[in-house]
């Protein structure tokens, strides 16, 4: 066997500790494991057909030939994407360092103070620039944020707008055409009925609810739209504005005028565009929708000690509770992105930002000058960063700008968009210049100097932002990296230890597989040029949608979705097309099992399906007899089943074939959740068990870092019959032959990030990853088997297995008045992250190991939870002062003069040996959620002002 093979970085497990973990678990060999756990009838006959794998040396190669298929060049393209320029500090500190990366959504806020404090700095700047009260921690992208805009005021219509069927949503022509396309794709199932239009002829009337707005429009005008909201008031319609953050230095912000609703995405600030993302959207709002909002918000709380701690504020924690009622499907955002631009905000203070901004209006308008100079008309009368520019033929322009390596935008045949950026120099816009005077057939004007912008004081800010200090402390290299260091330390992430997160798979992400992200080959490519300038995205695309098919047993995948959620929602509405395809409209139910992901009810009601919950078994399967029954019922107007395999409960259900026919007899689809893909790989797949569609959560399976909470892909994996509906893109097709309307902003979603799974397969090749799968299922029954002594495991397989995650029953230690969450925070203190905590069973805490890790931390993070249980053992109902009421123990407390608890400081903070080798000392004791919840403040006012 060759050592530099990648499977043997990847994968954790020692020859010698997999003998013992056999031993341990209590089977012959692997074999016999694999066996006794997936039922015979789904097991793949062949190993995958794919490339022979390659080693990481020899995939640097690869990855960098391919880099130089991509052509870089100037992009003035704009419609959202920019070029921008990413500070070093941030580049190395935060997107190259596992210590952001690689941490979990921060839902064990005591472990995660540093990435609340990073995101609650973005949603103050994001409030402050937009001028709204309160703002999310990031949306997936600035379309589908305009979307969450669109259905957020839907759902919080008036009595009387309910009343008289207030159904209508007024859509500026001069929208993002990406965005366009997504209001049609998310309008139509939840009978939104849009209307489009210029904005200045609009007459409201009460049928309307609400509006959107592009600010600086689509061609780079900024309108005034003050009396556009006043109308829309008379008549209680909303408006909600996609503006560009940036610009918002220097424009008034929406806020000031009376907009409801403002969204769009922080790209500029410092990401690199990566061919369409990932980059945090942001979602600003007032305070009257605090309720409503799409997505997580971070809040202030205070801990045990009254100190101040954050957290995410609980209404819009997951909709793990809400479900079919949740007020949107989102779960995995942009937090490392959102993290990177909040950062981006405190590197360069509100002073650097307007600078930024003014330069590039500045240079904006030094262009204008020499169009003038040159004869031709430019549109806009007044503009931040974008002219329009009318010429005699854009083919011709076209022609010589990408001979001399240039892109511009050309929104008809005669016209001509020019965005200038960060990165534009003067001499850029003489070269622009040069261009446009050649196509035109005219002598070319040189300038020499600046010429000023100017904005009319209707539209020119005027009020302070971004004043807290945070912005005003770090400019200095020296500084800021202190800063982001001292946040990272308060995080526990995989570089210090398991993160055992049960349907949410926190395997390695290796540094060979991020490495390629660094390169401007890949960062600084614009979503819209021309795909002939994008080979090596295209090569790795056309490699990575082959491996997916390959891997799913289907027929062809859509990169587009930026999340599972995405993903379950792309997958249904190519299921509803197929059915309209048909002629069965009226196809519209969606069994979804009662152990589902909360994502799945919630994705299927936004596909305008409505929901049948089926029930499980005592055993936690699914009523095969429950089921049959509902879908006999349904059988004329069944649309699909979503079903998670294996299961939620981490089980290869045996009855998964009948399942999956009793649907397909009655004319219905199945949509298969794969979060759970890494108990497959290899070994079966979703065409097997008889699904037709499944999302695959590349951050998970696939190898892509957690980020904190984001970014994700859920490409999406069709049988053929499905293929044709696959989603497209308004400015560049992708998707089927008769696709539906996008589903993300950018035609093959956050491609940037394509590369980590491009690479995980690539290096681990057909041997590699099944080897992964067989060590995921490995390493989740020796946790089993070392557990089941101490504690219940609820629901395993006929024989008694586990896949590759397990649930931990803590329900009967109530009675020593013990709750997981004492668990969870006991957990902290022997150095680990709580695997998932009471879902899909309240009460009870889902392991998954995943494939990564050793027999030496399996045997730490087993020994922290027999630990753990002898605490439980010796608790009484009513004891309050125990080291597992009182978890998480900070350095401050155990250091205190002061010591009166009834154990030893010992006992709080090193109750096992191994943890003086590895100190994990969480920030902040217990967070309050109820306080914060009934305090909600989620900007970083100074402390005083919420405190009690
Ligand atoms: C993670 C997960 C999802 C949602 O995926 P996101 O990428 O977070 O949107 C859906 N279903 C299951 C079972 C999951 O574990």
């Amino acid at each position: 066997m060759r050592t530099d093979s990648f499977v043997l970085r990847h994968v954790g497990p020692r020859e010698n500790g997999v003998k013992e973990m056999i031993k341990t678990i209590g089977v012959s060999s692997i074999d016999e494991l694999i066996d006794k756990t997936i039922p015979a009838d789904i097991r793949l006959e062949n190993d995958l057909n794919l490339p022979k794998e390659l080693s990481e040396f020899e995939y640097a190669s690869h990855i960098l030939e391919l880099s130089n298929k991509n052509k870089l060049f100037k992009n003035y393209i704009g419609l959202g994407y920019h070029p921008t320029i990413l500070p070093g500090v941030i580049q190395r500190n935060i997107l190259e360092n596992p210590g952001w990366y690689t941490a979990y959504t921060p839902y064990q806020a005591e472990i995660a103070q540093g990435r609340l404090e990073a995101l609650l700095n973005y949603q103050t700047m994001v409030s402050e620039l937009t001028g709204m009260e309160l703002a999310n921690a990031s949306l997936l992208d600035e379309g589908t944020a305009a979307a969450e805009a669109m259905i957020m005021l839907f759902n919080t219509r008036s009595r009387a707008q309910k009343k008289v069927k207030a159904v209508q949503f007024f859509v500026s022509e001069e929208i993002l055409p990406q965005t366009i396309d997504i209001l049609k794709t998310r309008a139509l199932p939840l009978g939104i009925e849009l209307i489009f239009g210029d904005h200045l002829k609009f007459e409201f009337s009460a049928e309307v609810y609400g509006a959107i707005l592009q600010y600086p429009s689509k061609n780079g005008q900024v309108h005034n739209y003050k009396s556009f909201v006043e109308k829309a008031a008379a008549v209680e319609a909303r408006v909600a504005v996609a503006a560009d953050l940036l610009s918002l230095t220097l424009l008034i912000p929406p806020g000031e005028w009376g907009a409801d609703v403002v969204v769009g995405t922080t790209q500029r600030f410092g990401i690199p565009m990566g061919y369409g993302g990932p980059h945090a959207a942001y979602f600003a709002t007032k305070e009257a929708y605090k309720r409503n909002i799409p997505g997580r918000i971070i809040g202030i709380t205070k801990d045990k000690d009254g100190n101040r701690a954050l957290r995410m504020a609980l209404q819009t924690r997951e909709q793990h509770i809400k479900r079919e009622k949740a007020t949107s499907n989102i779960c995995t955002a942009q937090v490392l992105l959102a993290v990177m631009a909040g950062m981006y905000g405190v590197y360069h203070g509100p002073k650097g930002l307007t600078y930024i901004a003014e330069n590039i209006q500045n240079l904006t308008s030094t262009l204008n000058s020499g169009l003038i100079k040159l004869g031709l008309t430019q549109l806009n009368c007044t503009y931040f960063d974008t002219l329009t520019i009318e010429v005699t033929n854009t083919l011709k322009v076209k022609e010589i700008a990408e001979n001399k390596g240039v892109n511009f935008f050309y929104p008809s045949v005669n016209q001509v968009s020019i965005s200038i950026n960060q990165t534009t120099t003067f001499d850029d816009v003489n070269e622009i210049l040069s261009i446009l005077a050649e196509a035109e057939g005219k002598e070319t004007v040189v300038l020499s100097e600046i010429v000023k912008g100017e904005l009319p004081a209707e539209l020119k800010r005027t009020s302070n932002f971004m004043s807290n200090e945070v912005f005003d402390k770090y400019h200095s290299e020296t500084e800021m990296m202190r800063y982001i260091k001292k946040l990272e330390r308060k995080d526990l992430s995989l570089n210090h230890s398991m993160i055992s997160l049960g349907s949410c798979t926190m395997k390695l992400n290796a540094a060979s597989e991020m490495l390629p992200l660094s390169s401007p080959n890949w960062g600084n490519m614009h979503p819209f040029v021309p795909v002939e300038q994008a080979q090596g995205y295209q090569d790795v695309f056309v490699g990575l949608e082959s491996a997916l098919n390959e891997i799913t047993g289907f027929y062809a995948t859509s990169l587009q979705p930026n999340s599972g959620a995405q993903g379950e929602y792309a997958g249904l509405m190519v299921i509803k097309a197929y059915h309209e395809s048909k002629g069965d409209y009226h196809r519209n139910i969606c069994l979804i099992p009662a152990s589902a992901h909360g994502t799945n009810p919630a994705s299927a009601v936004m596909a305008g399906m409505k929901v049948v919950v089926t029930k499980s078994t005592s055993e936690g399967n699914i009523d095969v007899d429950d089921l049959r029954e509902k879908a006999e019922l349904h059988k004329d107007n069944l649309a699909a089943l979503m079903v998670t395999y294996p299961s939620t409960h981490g089980v290869f259900e045996s009855t998964i074939k009948e399942i999956t026919e009793i649907i397909h007899e009655r004319g219905g689809q199945v949509y298969m959740d794969g979060a759970n893909m890494n108990a497959q790989v290899g070994l079966t797949n979703p065409a097997t068990i008889g699904a037709d569609v499944c999302h695959l959560n590349l951050h998970k399976t696939f190898a892509i870092p957690h980020g904190g909470g984001g970014p994700g892909v859920g490409p999406i994996c069709v049988v053929k019959h499905l293929a044709p509906f696959l989603p497209s893109n308004p400015i560049i097709p992708t998707g089927g032959e008769t696709p539906i309307t996008a589903i993300s902003s950018a035609p093959w979603g956050s491609a940037l990030v394509l590369l980590i799974s491009y690479s995980y397969i690539k290096m681990l090749g057909a041997q590699g990853l099944k080897e992964s799968t067989i060590k995921a299922i490995l390493n989740a029954n020796y946790i089993k088997a070392r557990l089941e002594k101490s504690y219940d495991i609820l629901y395993t397989g006929e024989n008694g297995f586990a896949a590759h995650e397990m649930i931990v029953d803590f329900r009967a230690f109530k009675a020593n008045g013990v709750e997981v969450t004492d668990v969870a925070k006991r957990l902290m203190d022997y150095g680990y992250h709580a695997p998932t905590v009471s879902f899909p069973v309240a009460g009870t805490l889902m392991i998954e190991p995943t494939e990564s890790e050793n027999k030496e931390e399996l045997d730490r993070f087993c020994d922290a939870l027999i630990s753990i249980k002898s605490e439980i053992d010796a608790m009484k109902n009513g004891d309050l002062n125990t080291a597992l009421k009182n978890a998480p123990h900070t350095e401050e407390m155990l250091t205190a003069d002061n010591w009166e608890l009834p154990y030893s400081r010992q006992h709080a903070a090193f109750p096992l040996p191994y943890i003086k080798e590895n100190k994990f000392w969480p920030s902040v004791r217990r967070v309050d959620d109820a306080f914060g919840d009934r305090n909600l403040n989620c900007s970083c006012n100074p402390i005083e002002d919420y405190m009690d």
